[in-house]
């Protein structure tokens, strides 16, 4: 893989590549009552953990997004269950919370 592909889906979350939604920018959010920042994918709901230091939450983000990288993705799908409640999983069952038939 070169390293202009993987520059080019640093900014992306790493759910169109798991989940095969489209791809998506991520989003920054600041709480003003709690002062911390945190950054979430608005397609698949991935979250960094909330931390005071923005370039830190920066940080986190790319870590765990980062392209191309089968311990990331792993890494990745295991906070996607713990934090949606999902069975993702890295066969051909992969299904997001919402298409979940109970
Ligand atoms: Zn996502």
């Amino acid at each position: 893989m070169s390293n202009a592909t993987i520059a080019n889906n640093l900014l992306f979350c790493l759910c169109y590549e798991v989940l095969k939604t489209n791809k998506t920018h991520p989003k920054l959010l600041y709480n003003r009552k709690e002062n911390t920042y945190l950054i979430f994918c608005p397609a698949c709901g991935f979250k960094t953990l909330p931390d005071f230091n923005k370039q830190a939450v920066i940080a986190s983000w790319f870590t765990s997004n980062r392209f191309g990288d089968s311990h990331i993705k792993n890494c990745w799908i295991t906070s996607y269950n713990k934090q949606t409640g999902s069975a993702v999983n890295l066969n051909e069952t992969m299904v997001p919370l919402n298409n979940k038939k109970s």
